[in-house]
């Protein structure tokens, strides 16, 4: 039996993006409302007590983003789909380069059509009806189990999504929209005092939480993931080149396995330690079965994880990031939780 309560929102589900433009093609979407259905039901049938998501003002959001994003993402939708234009989902087609605009800061385009290019970065992570409600409720997920943890619980899961820990300050990408681990990190902060440590287990780089806490000392990032040089988004960022004494990246070969993951898991453990509190942001396509990477880590090498990041002996927030395979991702989950409670 899993002993440990997890946040929920039905709002999380209201985000469909249906799909992702990809190399100038559209595909089939992977980050759907079924991922989130699928953890709730493995986490119920474990025993974890579902409490449900607080609202929370916009305070903790604007402390890690740029309000112009923020307002963006809330009235895009809105905006786009009175426009009548010819894609259903709202999606860039020219990008704000600060090298387009010679380092002046780039116009507000009266076009519509225009404005996603001010904040999206990538092509793959759209936006329809339900997407500001579901991201914003996914903030709410976080923001209420750092209230547990701050409250006396030793570990709290967030069931978080759309996920977040691709979003930097001013621009979102990576099927993320606002990022749900550093609003966390940044209010578990504020509550128990710091350091605290987000520790980033998903398959690819957290290059927003990275960018948002960059030069700070008082969070600590570390990230395991599949090495961008092998080919894999983020594609520009995640290299160990960018390590410093509060920021740890390491990148790990395709097919890397359990063995040579766990070993990447207890070095960012170790960067973790002097906190007074962790995020772990769990995304668990680092897994075998994950449409979107080639990590090839088991289920029992996830309870691992959690197990190494258990015996930190910190207060812990979980927030949920990435994973795909449908049939696999509730019990990646709980097997996770289970080793980091135990
Ligand atoms: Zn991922």
């Amino acid at each position: 039996m899993l002993s440990l309560p997890f946040v929920w929102s039905d709002d999380c589900l209201r985000h469909e993006p249906e799909a992702e433009i990809w190399v100038g093609t559209r595909t089939a979407a992977t980050e759907v409302p079924a991922r989130a259905l699928a953890i709730r039901r493995a986490l119920a049938a474990a025993g974890a007590q579902e409490v449900p998501a607080v609202a929370h003002d916009d305070s903790a959001v604007l402390a890690v983003h740029d309000p112009a994003l923020v307002e963006f993402l809330r009235t895009a939708w809105a905006e786009w789909s009175a426009a009548d234009l010819p894609s259903d989902r709202v999606v860039p087609y020219i990008f704000a380069r600060a090298e387009l605009t010679g380092g002046r800061a780039p116009a507000t385009p009266t076009a519509v059509w225009a404005r996603p290019g001010l904040f999206a970065y990538d092509t793959m992570t759209l936006i329809g009806p339900g997407t500001w409600q579901a991201a914003r409720a996914a903030v709410d997920v976080a923001l209420t189990a750092v209230d547990l943890v701050a409250g006396g619980a030793r570990v709290a899961y967030a069931c978080c999504r759309p996920p977040g820990h691709h979003v930097t300050r001013s621009v979102y990408g990576g099927s993320c929209y606002l990022n749900n681990t550093a609003v966390a990190a940044t209010e578990l902060l504020a509550r128990v005092g710091g350091p605290v440590a987000v520790v980033d287990v998903d398959a690819h780089h957290g290059n927003g939480t990275q960018e948002i806490f960059l030069g700070r000392d008082d969070v600590l990032t570390a990230s395991v993931h599949v090495d961008p040089g092998a080919g894999w988004f983020p594609h520009f960022l995640g290299f160990a080149a960018e390590n410093d004494a509060a920021n740890l990246n390491v990148p790990l070969a395709p097919s890397t396995g359990d063995e040579g993951w766990l070993d990447a898991v207890r070095t960012a453990a170790e960067l973790a330690e002097p906190a007074r509190a962790l995020i772990v942001a769990l995304g668990v396509d680092a897994a075998a079965d994950d449409p979107e990477s080639p990590l090839e880590v088991t289920t029992a090498g996830y309870r691992e994880a959690g197990r190494i990041l258990g015996e930190l002996g910190l207060p812990t927030v979980v927030v949920q990031e990435g994973g795909y395979d449908l049939a696999t991702i509730g019990p990646l989950v709980v097997e996770t939780l289970a080793g980091l409670a135990r």
